[in-house]
């Protein structure tokens, strides 16, 4: 088998592959490292990968590499590796808790990662722990892991894993070489939906990944049916000729109430109901100008609709465009989201009418 195969199936990262394959060879292996970037770009899947590189027999570390045969491999991918750890927060936990360092209550000490982490390496020559969610420690559990980074027991590596660095305490960040880590590109997210089969249709996936941030997570979100029914349903009012300012806004006004949560959460899906439309006019914008491309449902209607004169179509479109980013930029500066969207539909209404907006 290749062995390189073990590093095709993370995408978007190879400059972190590089990294450690040429610091590892230079003898340059820290202690701690603190993986941070979004989530749902790949990180933990980036750490397990990396971890079972150092626990393959047939590889030297810095050739980075998993053979997937030797019984290191075997033991990791069938989670029994006695030298491996990961920990995160407990489902429902708002928190990585003391526990998890030091042990429950009637067992401080003699349990937990810390713990863990103290004895000898059992099957290989090192100890490896992933410490996901470090980003939700609070002072105990933190002070309880600071210790093991001050006084790293020999052979050991410990991977913490955070999407915000700034909530990681300043003095166990300090003690952590740090690895940043990127959104996914769209062309990245668009092919893992479609091996992951979560979407069947590549113009579908190639739509929720522009609308992703590069962000796997945020990608699951937007395929959430109830989000998806409001896409399919706010789309086909823009397809509508012309465009009924009030239907449209009231739709949209309608769907962030019925989403419900804080005025935090609701500006969030205002904006994602904008960028919907967003997402949607620029498609348009490509169906005009190239023929022979695979289009979705909704643009195909939307372009039908249209007259003969393409200029005119590719400048209306534009500005319809240009009118649902500045609905997003209102968003962005607080504007609530009820007065955006009645100003969106009449300034859409108008476009589609021939009248200036
Ligand atoms: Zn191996």
């Amino acid at each position: 088998m290749d062995t390189r195969v073990i590093w095709e199936t993370i995408r978007g990262h190879s400059a972190q592959v590089d990294m450690f394959r040429q610091s590892f060879g230079q003898g340059r292996m820290s202690h701690a490292y603190l993986f941070v970037g979004p989530d749902g770009i790949g990180k933990r899947k980036f750490a397990r990968t990396l971890a079972q590189c150092l626990f393959c027999e047939s590889h030297s570390d810095e050739e980075l590499l998993a053979c997937q045969e030797c019984s290191g491999c075997k033991q990791f991918a069938a989670t029994s590796h006695p030298d491996f750890f990961h920990v995160e927060r407990a489902e429902g936990k708002a928190e990585l808790t003391l526990d998890v360092f030091l042990g429950p209550q009637d067992r401080r000490g003699r349990e937990g990662l810390c713990h863990d982490l103290s004895l000898r390496p059992m099957a290989s020559d090192r100890k490896l722990a992933i410490i996901d969610d470090a980003d939700f420690m609070r002072t105990e559990a933190a002070n309880a892991l600071l210790k093991t980074l001050e006084e790293p027991p020999v052979n050991s590596m410990l991977i913490l894993i955070a999407a915000n660095a700034d909530s990681v305490l300043p003095t166990i960040r300090s003690r952590c070489q740090s690895v940043r880590f990127s959104p996914l590109s769209n062309e990245d997210v668009t092919s893992i939906l479609l091996a992951q089969e979560s979407v069947q249709d590549a113009n579908d996936a190639a739509a929720v990944a522009s609308l992703s941030d590069g962000s796997l997570t945020n990608a699951a979100q937007l395929l959430d049916p109830a989000i998806r029914a409001i896409r399919d349903k706010l789309l086909s009012q823009a397809c509508e000729k012309p465009l009924n300012p009030l239907t449209t806004s009231a739709a949209m006004i309608g769907s962030v109430e019925e989403l419900g949560g804080n005025t935090g959460v609701q500006r969030q899906n205002a904006i994602l109901m904008v960028r919907f439309l967003i997402e949607f006019y620029r498609q348009c914008l490509v169906a005009l100008s190239t023929s022979n491309q695979p289009v979705s449902p909704a643009v195909e209607k939307f372009v039908s609709k249209m007259s003969d004169d393409e200029t005119r179509n590719a400048e209306t479109v534009a500005e319809l465009l240009e009118r649902a980013m500045l609905c997003e930029t209102q968003l962005n500066q607080q504007m609530p989201f009820a007065l955006s969207f009645e100003s969106l539909g009449e300034g859409l209404g108008r476009i589609e009418r021939g009248l200036n907006p």
